[in-house]
C-alpha cells in the first residue's frame, strides 16, 4: 500500500484541478513543483498592493459554462474586458481590428465604407501577387496583405509577428495565419467567449483553493530522484515535458521563450490600459503589461512588465509549444509511449505539447479526472 493515490508534478492549473478532482473523489495526492511558488504559469505576485501577472497577463475567457462555473466556486471574477491597445510609431489604434481601427487608419465612419476601403487594398494587393506571377501565397507576407490589405498588415501585423516569431515575414510559413477576423462594429472585446474576468485577488489565491486538500511540496524537481517520487503513490499525474520525461531519447521538442522585464513607477498611470502592443519592429519587445488595470486598481505606484519574445534554449522556460510539422511528428513518437503507460497520465501544455489557454487545459483536466481519476 503506498502512501500516495496519486503524485502530481506541477502545480500549474492542470495539476490543481486534477489533485482538487482526485481530493473530492477521497484520494490522497502529493503535488510537488520545481519552482519556489504554486500556480505553473498563472501565478501572480502581490507588489505594491498591485496582484502582478509574472509569467505575463492572464485573462479568463471561456464559452464553456461548466468551466466558468467552476472557476468561479474558487474565486470571485471581476469584469475586466481585454481591449488591448496597438502603438505603431507614434499611432495608437484599438484592436482587435474593427471600426474604432478602421476609422483611425482612414478616416471611414460606416462599416460599408470600411469594407470597401478593406476590399480595395486585398484587390490590390492580389493585383500585385498576380502581376509578380504569383498565384498562392509563398509567405506570410504575401498572405496577411491578400486578406486584410497593405495598411492593417504593415502597421499592426508585419512587426509584431516578425517579434513573435523571431523571423521575417518572408521566411514565415503562410500557414501561421489562416484567417484574420474583422469586426464591422465598434467593438474593442478582444475575445468573442461568453464569460470573461480575472479572478479578484490574483491566480494564485484561485490556485491555492484548489489545492487546498493536497500535500504540496515546492522547489521539488521530480527528475531530481524519479524513482523516489513514483514509489510513494500508485500513479503519477506528469504535467512537465513529455521529452524530459523520455530523457529527450527521439530528441528535443522546440518551443519559443519569453524574457519579462518588471518595474515599479512612481507614477499612478502609466499607460492607461492593461495591455498595449508595440508593433513595429524596431521596439524589441511586443507589449507592455501595466498590472493594476486588470483589476482597476486606485494604488499610488504602478507596476509595468515588458515583454519580450525570445528563442528557447535547454534550461529556459518553454512558453509556447512550436506545433510546426517536425515538431508534431517528434511529439507523436513520444505520445505513442505516453499512451502505453498505465502508471502515468500526462497532461497540460507540456505533458501533451499544445498551447492550451487556461479554460481549455480546465476542461481537459476536468475530462481526465473523470475518466482515469
Ligand atoms: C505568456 C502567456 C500568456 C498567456 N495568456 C493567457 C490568457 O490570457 N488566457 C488564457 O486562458 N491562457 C493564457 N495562457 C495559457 C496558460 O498559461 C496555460 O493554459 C496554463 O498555465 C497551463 O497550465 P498547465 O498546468 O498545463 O502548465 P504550467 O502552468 O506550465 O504548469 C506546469 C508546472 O509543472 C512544473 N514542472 C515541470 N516540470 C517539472 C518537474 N520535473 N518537477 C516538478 N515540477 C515540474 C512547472 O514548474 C510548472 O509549474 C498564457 C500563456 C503564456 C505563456
Amino acid at each position: 500500500m503506498k502512501k500516495y493515490d496519486y503524485l502530481i508534478v506541477g502545480a500549474g492549473l492542470f495539476g490543481a484541478v486534477f489533485a482538487h478532482e482526485a481530493c473530492k473523489a477521497g484520494k490522497k495526492c502529493l503535488v510537488i513543483d520545481r519552482r519556489p511558488h504554486i500556480g505553473g504559469n498563472v501565478y501572480t505576485e502581490e507588489i505594491e498592493g498591485i496582484n502582478v501577472h509574472k509569467y505575463g497577463a492572464h485573462i479568463f475567457h471561456t464559452s464553456n459554462k461548466e468551466v466558468w462555473d467552476y472557476v468561479n466556486s474558487f474565486a470571485e471574477f471581476n469584469r475586466y474586458t481585454n481591449s488591448p491597445v496597438a502603438r505603431y510609431k507614434d499611432e495608437l489604434y484599438n484592436l482587435p481590428f474593427n471600426m474604432n481601427t478602421f476609422h483611425a487608419l482612414w478616416g471611414v465612419k460606416t462599416p460599408d465604407e470600411a469594407k470597401a476601403k478593406i476590399e480595395e487594398q486585398k484587390a490590390e494587393a492580389i493585383a500585385q501577387m498576380k502581376a509578380a506571377g504569383v498565384s498562392e501565397p509563398r509567405n506570410l507576407r504575401e498572405q496577411a496583405i491578400s486578406l486584410v490589405g497593405r495598411d492593417i498588415y504593415e502597421k499592426l501585423i508585419e512587426g509584431y509577428t516578425e517579434k513573435q516569431w523571431g523571423r521575417r515575414a518572408e521566411e514565415l510559413s503562410a500557414f501561421i495565419i489562416r484567417r484574420l477576423p474583422v469586426r464591422f462594429t465598434y467593438d474593442n472585446n478582444y475575445f468573442n467567449d461568453k464569460y470573461q474576468g480575472i479572478p479578484e485577488g490574483g491566480y494564485t489565491g484561485l490556485v491555492e483553493k484548489m489545492l487546498a486538500g493536497s500535500e504540496v511540496r515546492l522547489n521539488t524537481d521530480f527528475f531530481a530522484d524519479r524513482s523516489g517520487y513514483e514509489a510513494l503513490a500508485e500513479k503519477t499525474v506528469f504535467t512537465g515535458m513529455v521529452d524530459e520525461f523520455y530523457d529527450y531519447r527521439f530528441g528535443e521538442l522546440e518551443y519559443r521563450s519569453l524574457k519579462f522585464e518588471t518595474e515599479v513607477l512612481d507614477i499612478d498611470n502609466y499607460q492607461g490600459n492593461a495591455v498595449v502592443n508595440y508593433t513595429e519592429y524596431e521596439i524589441p519587445y511586443t507589449r507592455i503589461i501595466e498590472h493594476k488595470h486588470f483589476e482597476f486598481g486606485t494604488q499610488e505606484k504602478t507596476v509595468i512588465t515588458r515583454e519580450y519574445p525570445a528563442k528557447w534554449e535547454k534550461g529556459d522556460e518553454p512558453y509556447y509549444p512550436m506545433n510546426d510539422e517536425k515538431n508534431n511528428a517528434l511529439f507523436e513518437r513520444y505520445k505513442e509511449l505516453a499512451d502505453k503507460e498505465d502508471r502515468v497520465i500526462f497532461g497540460g501544455r507540456l505533458g501533451e505539447y499544445k498551447y492550451y489557454d487556461m479554460h481549455q487545459v480546465i476542461a481537459r483536466a476536468l475530462e481526465t479526472a473523470k475518466k482515469r481519476g
